[in-house]
């Protein structure tokens, strides 16, 4: 071939290369899941980092997005800079409401850590990044184009359908889903069920084994200790050290709590049903777990994700307290994060660590939740997502889990409803540790196949039988 021909084929052959890559990334094709990418990104860009939370930027940006489409918005909450959404289609029914619930908040971000800058929501190599890529404006997205696609097509619906974007999730929903279940009962009457975060999968190379659909969580209980004395010079300290010292012995107290292996009955349902799906050691003892627990068999072969869900955990999380190293200061405090396994009472706990603690601080309660009855796993709306998510990846297998993290589910769940956790993402082990953490992204295609596999779930559920 003459060097021109030559170059030319090249070109050809390049340019059709990055064409089937292009595709194999998946520019979405759909022009719903360009939309969707798009708002997803605009999303991600509202820096909604609670603390302090600022949700009423994203409820706004929310709000827009569906009056475009016709459909009237409200926003709701006790704080005029913390707003929740709530939209809803009307089906004349009188059958049980489904709510599609997301969180608006997200964890701060430390952009000093960040390949990306955490709100630029880039899109890059693939990916679209930011915080809120995964936890949780992806989901949110995703049921939003879900919504908006049933009063496009208008579909003749057999059960209304209600959009709802919370604030303050992350640090316990006291001014969203608790608040706003409380002050405006009226909205929620007839709802019956609900699609929120907290599901899982497992993934092998990009294909979906396993879809965990959350039906139950651990009970969180936050706390915070405060040590308290007079501040004085450090080169003639008190008797008892000062605050700081009176700090780290509550702190010692705390963590001397033993937290003993014990198998709740849904996490033992959840295991032995997972456990059927893997072929490894986990799955062999998860399967067959049973009191008494072989707690050296658990240490051997069990994560920290599987062994927090056969024990409660108490976990220091933050510590403030001191201006100079020559100085005692007045005050000191800790915070402690508590996960009681799901049927535990939380004032038993804060009794203990009251108790543990003793003169050494004070103990402050900043956030208690009680315990909550799981969700059953054999109820219609159950069927419609295992089928959706079976047919969506053929050979892939749909049980009930329990989370050890929490999520505004539960505040559903004491009102009776049936709420589940939910992933319709594919996401990678390799992308999913970044949740929390420094460069959160989700994959574009995966993103783009989480919309469609949304919009099919809500369709399945809610539209009225032809
Ligand atoms: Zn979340």
């Amino acid at each position: 071939m003459p060097p021109l021909k030559r170059l030319l084929a090249a070109a050809v052959i390049l340019a059709v290369a990055t064409l089937q890559c292009r595709r194999a990334e998946g520019v979405p094709k759909d022009p719903i899941e360009k939309e969707a990418e798009d708002a997803l990104v605009a999303y991600i860009g509202i820096d909604t980092s609670n603390p302090p939370g600022n949700e009423t930027a994203g409820a706004q940006f929310l709000r827009d997005l569906l009056l475009k489409e016709g459909i009237e918005a409200r926003l709701l909450g006790p704080d005029p800079a913390r707003q929740s959404l709530y939209a809803r289609l009307a089906s004349g029914t009188n059958e049980k409401a489904l709510i599609l619930a997301h969180h608006i908040d997200v964890v701060p971000a430390n952009a000093a850590e960040w390949a990306r800058p955490p709100f630029s929501g880039a899109r890059d190599g693939g990916y679209i990044w930011g915080r809120g890529a995964l936890d949780v404006k992806s989901l949110g997205i995703a049921e939003l184009m879900a919504f908006i696609d049933l009063k496009r097509r208008n579909v003749k619906l057999r059960r209304d359908v209600i959009f709802l974007a919370l604030a303050d999730e992350e640090l316990g929903g006291i001014n969203g889903a608790r608040a706003i279940l409380e002050n405006h009962p009226e909205l929620f009457r007839n709802a019956g069920f609900v699609l929120n975060e907290g599901g899982y999968n497992e993934t092998v190379v990009d294909k979906i084994t396993f879809w965990g659909i959350e039906n139950q969580q651990k009970v969180p209980l936050f706390l915070r200790l405060h040590a308290k004395g007079m501040p004085g010079h450090s080169a003639s300290p008190p008797d008892n050290g000062g605050t700081v010292a009176k700090l780290v012995r509550a702190m010692n107290a705390v963590l001397s709590i033993p937290t003993p292996y014990r198998l709740n009955a849904d996490v033992a349902n959840y295991f032995h049903l997972a456990g059927r799906h893997r072929k490894d050691a986990r799955g062999q003892f998860i399967r067959t777990i049973a009191e008494p627990l072989d707690v050296a068999r658990i240490e051997k072969v069990l994560t920290p994700g599987y062994k927090a869900l056969l024990r409660n955990t108490i976990t220091l999380t933050r510590v403030s307290g001191g201006l100079s190293t020559n100085a005692i200061p007045a005050a000191a405090s800790a915070d402690v994060d508590i996960r009681l396994l799901p049927d535990e009472q939380t004032s038993a706990m804060i009794e203990r660590v009251r108790a543990e603690v003793g003169e050494h601080a004070e103990v402050e309660v900043l956030l208690q939740s009680e315990a909550t009855p799981a969700t059953p796993a054999d109820t219609e709306l159950f069927d419609v997502l295992a089928k959706a998510m079976k047919a969506d990846e053929p050979g892939s297998a749909v049980e009930p889990i329990v989370g050890a993290g929490t999520s505004d589910s539960r505040y559903f769940r004491a009102k009776g409803m049936v709420a589940y956790g939910i992933a319709p993402f594919k996401v990678n082990y390799y992308d999913a540790d970044n949740v929390h953490g420094a460069d959160e992204r989700i994959r574009a295609r995966f993103f783009a196949e989480g919309v469609r596999l949304m919009r099919r779930i809500v369709t399945d559920f809610c539209a009225a039988p032809k």
